[in-house]
């Protein structure tokens, strides 16, 4: 199963198109975010509210030394 944070990593093209919608004003109400990660500073693309603040290989790693 794809988990939401993976789809979004796999379309970030995608949600950058979205995000380039919302910014020039053709559709303002788009829900896509601009998100600087945590953990390594990279620029994403998120379509939720983040609770996690971190690109989807940062997330990984978090779920990795946690188990
Ligand atoms: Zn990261």
């Amino acid at each position: 199963m794809i988990w939401n944070g993976e789809w979004e990593y796999y379309n970030q093209d995608y949600l950058k198109s979205l995000y380039e919608k919302k910014v020039s004003g053709e559709c303002p109400d788009l829900a896509v975010r601009k998100i600087y990660c945590k953990g390594c500073g990279r620029v994403f693309k998120r379509r939720s509210k983040p609770r996690n603040i971190v690109c989807t290989p940062c997330a990984a790693i978090e779920v990795i030394k946690r188990n």
